[in-house]
């Protein structure tokens, strides 16, 4: 199930809903997306959905990885990206192809130990990997090019927003459960632009760390 013909069908529905970066889509043929999820569900990992990943939270569905992805890369290749949310470590991985360094926030520190090991695997040598709040961002690192947040919070958080580098582009749902828009962010010299991309659905931004 978890077969190259399986997963071809998935990159060409990738294809089909508008993801045309070529090293995007080469990276997300490359990272093998059943080895984030429990084994019990490798066999739907190449179904273009969401699934469990423990804790109550998810790994993000594949489309959604790309577009957010791709929407950050849009505009130029950043070097340094923060993540905030890191889960699984899917998401990781992916930007760890495409980016100079990747700086990812989980707050659930079980969660994080797990997605250690899983990147660790993967001898992705550009991931940096906190267990803390994601509200508070990871400042010893900033100013970022992007900022791709994982959950959905009522507003961006503002400290987030202080460590966008001017250009610099942030991805992100916002929004109430049902009604979440994914949003970029580009911060100019006078401010920030913002752009509705789509309609999403993820699980909320929580404070603290857990
Ligand atoms: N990109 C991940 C998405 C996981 S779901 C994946 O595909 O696996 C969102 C993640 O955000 C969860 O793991 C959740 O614990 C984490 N999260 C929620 N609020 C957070 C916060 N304030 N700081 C850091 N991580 C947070």
């Amino acid at each position: 199930m978890t077969s190259q013909r399986t997963r071809e069908r998935l990159m060409k529905r990738l294809e089909e809903q508008g993801i045309s970066d070529v090293a995007l889509l080469h990276a997300m043929r490359s990272i093998p997306r059943h080895i984030f999820v429990d084994e019990a569900l490798a066999s739907r990992a190449y179904e273009d959905t969401a699934l469990p990943i423990g804790q109550g939270q998810t790994i993000s569905q594949p489309y959604i990885v790309a577009r957010m992805t791709q929407a950050l890369l849009e505009g130029g290749t950043p070097q340094r990206v923060l993540e905030i949310g890191t889960g699984c470590g899917y998401q990781t991985a992916i930007l760890a192809c495409l980016v100079g360094e990747v700086y990812s926030i989980e707050r659930i520190a079980s969660l994080l130990t797990e997605t250690r090991r899983r990147l660790g695997e993967l001898k992705l040598r550009n991931i940096h990997l906190k267990h803390g709040d994601g509200y508070l961002g990871w400042p010893q690192h900033a100013a970022y090019d992007g900022i791709l947040i994982t959950a959905a919070a009522a507003e961006i958080p503002p400290l987030l927003l202080e460590q966008l580098a001017e250009g610099g582009r942030l991805i992100a749902p916002v929004g109430p459960a049902g009604a979440q828009d994914l949003i970029r962010l580009t911060r100019t010299r006078e401010g920030y632009t913002r752009e509705v991309l789509e309609r999403a659905s993820f699980v909320p931004l929580l404070g603290g760390a857990a």
